[in-house]
């Protein structure tokens, strides 16, 4: 099928879906399918913590929504609803707690984001969530490749992973994860990252400027947390220090034009994710977020979810209250979809068939109009 430019209708999510794309900023902690949630409590005999219509809703639960220090980052935001939802991702993870779990859990992420249209999937794991694999990440790592394996294999989503640090982690531990992973040969897990709150762990790029340099060095591509609930610093520091291909967020950036010309000049995509913004407070609403501002700048913006079973979306669903936010075209939202895999840590191969295939439905990238223009 071919998509015709600039129709000036709603566009569909059922065309959203017939695009090849990937997705390159979601997190494994925000994509558990609340049937999957349920059955996963039952297996445990653990309480929900609140009624599972509202399972979600975790302003509802008083378990997660006492003001703590927080634990950890799956989206890393800065509103007062942050330590709820990081209490949340930490509950919901530790009911993970069998091999076979885990892998259902990466065969679950694969077929959801199959049925989004997305071809292949960069997804952060932050194991310090998963609180019954402490001290076995390694083993956690490779329960979660034999579901990815097993998806692939039946067709679904090929997904990789992006091992995340935890912000408030020490220097030390970090650079062990990374000798570990490494060390191991881990399957599948292509990139460092790092997420969590920018607020409460302040500036920390030289505390992980070695452990990236450690990435680097053992061919680990780097996708970083910054611009969100730090400013524009946490994005410089990103690639001053830790040697950043991709910035997870990133948004803040519009504040400062040298920055904003730095990502332009060295090709550094941004990871964007305006329902997240707009759901953790970044932003007060999608007419606020500057993604037009960042595509207009020139920057190669990618368009994701972040969390998109926690968010309640899908891709589908934001890429079309995109289009409807900010007028983007069909041939807007290809370009996203191109974009997304161009940025992808996905492999030379697959990045070329799957650019193919997205020619085959939607048109040469040259044709109706330059990529620059987007
Ligand atoms: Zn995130």
């Amino acid at each position: 099928m071919s998509f015709p430019s600039a129709l000036p209708v709603r566009i569909d999510e059922t065309e959203i879906r017939a695009l090849p794309k990937a997705e390159v900023h979601v997190h494994l902690e925000g994509s558990f399918a609340l049937v999957d949630l349920l059955e996963l409590a039952k297996q445990n005999r653990v309480a929900l913590p609140g009624p599972a219509a509202t399972l979600f809703d975790i302003s509802t639960h008083d378990a997660f929504s006492s003001p703590a220090v927080t634990t950890g980052g799956g989206a890393g935001a800065g509103s007062a609803g942050l330590t709820g939802f990081l209490r949340f991702l930490d509950w919901q993870c530790g009911l993970v707690r069998t091999r076979e779990q885990a892998a259902r859990v990466a065969y679950a992420f694969a077929a959801r984001q199959s049925a989004s249209g997305i071809r292949y999937s960069d997804v952060i794991v932050n194991p310090t969530h998963w609180n019954t694999w402490h001290g076995r990440e390694l083993d956690l790592l490779d329960a979660l490749t034999g579901g990815f394996d097993d998806a692939q294999s039946d067709g679904l989503c090929i997904a990789n992973i992006a091992y995340s640090l935890l912000r408030t982690q020490g220097a030390t531990e970090a650079e062990d994860i990374v000798r570990a992973v490494t060390g191991a040969r881990a399957r599948r897990v292509v990139a460092l990252s790092v997420d969590g709150d920018e607020k409460v762990a302040g500036r920390t790029g030289e505390r992980f400027r070695d452990a990236f340099g450690l990435a680097a060095a053992s061919g680990l591509h780097r996708t970083v947390h910054a611009g969100e609930s730090s400013g524009p610093d946490g994005v410089w520091d990103a690639l001053d220090l830790l040697q950043a291909e991709r910035i997870d967020h990133g948004v803040r950036a519009i504040e400062d034009p040298a920055l904003v010309q730095r990502l332009v000049d060295e090709d550094i995509s941004l990871g964007v994710c305006p329902r997240s913004n707009v759901t953790l407070g970044i932003y007060r609403s999608w007419p606020e977020h500057p993604l037009p501002q960042l595509l207009a700048a020139g920057i190669r913006v990618t368009l994701n979810t972040d969390d998109p079973a926690t968010m309640g979306t899908t891709l589908e669903a934001d890429w079309a209250v995109a289009a409807e936010q900010f007028g983007f075209t069909r041939d807007d939202l290809v370009g996203f979809a191109r974009r997304s895999i161009e940025a992808s840590f996905a492999d030379d191969d697959l990045r070329r068939d799957l650019l193919a295939e997205l020619v085959d439905v939607a048109g040469s990238p040259e044709d109706p109009r330059p990529a620059e223009a987007e």
